[in-house]
């Protein structure tokens, strides 16, 4: 069985294999890549123009771009945007209140970068919250940590 198409460069009529429907062919003619609608063999050479013909006669593998059905792409939109990192910036920043000072400011300048991308688009939106929570908990532990330091010194120095 075979689905007959039209090619969309040249309307010469182009035989692909059922098997090749939703898939990608070149014509041999003209070289315009189309792609086979799921039609089956029911399809006919009268159908839409837009869904496009296989090539004759060739192995269609070689044209055949995987999933692509209808126009819809593999990438998303998040494609071009950068994976949070909300979860490393709280761990940070709970570290930073808790056991780890030194923390803090790793987390305030990392969840204030990341903030930054997320507010611009370039970052994925979804680890906003846990950055920002982050963040401030990186805030507090660096002043926690300045804080503690100066005292400190005000010890050492008081006790001389
Ligand atoms: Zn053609």
């Amino acid at each position: 069985m075979a689905i007959e198409l039209p090619c969309s460069g040249c309307g010469q009529t182009l035989r692909v294999r059922d098997e090749d429907a939703g898939r990608q062919a070149r014509c041999p003619q003209c070289g315009a890549v189309t792609s086979v609608p799921l039609g089956g063999p029911s399809y006919s050479a009268n159908a839409d123009p837009n869904d496009i013909p296989l090539a004759p006669g060739e192995p269609p593998n070689p044209y055949a771009s995987p999933p692509m059905f209808h126009g819809e792409v593999m990438a998303p939109r998040s494609s071009y945007t950068a994976p949070h990192r909300g979860t490393t910036i709280l761990i940070l920043g709970i570290l930073s209140v808790t056991c780890c000072l030194i923390c803090g400011p790793f987390a305030w300048i990392m969840g204030s970068q990341d903030m930054k991308s997320i507010r611009e688009g370039r970052m994925d939106p979804a680890g906003k919250t846990q950055t920002q929570v982050g963040m401030i908990l990186g805030i507090i532990g660096t002043l926690l940590g300045g804080c503690s330091i100066i005292l400190q010194i005000i010890l050492a120095v008081a006790n001389q």
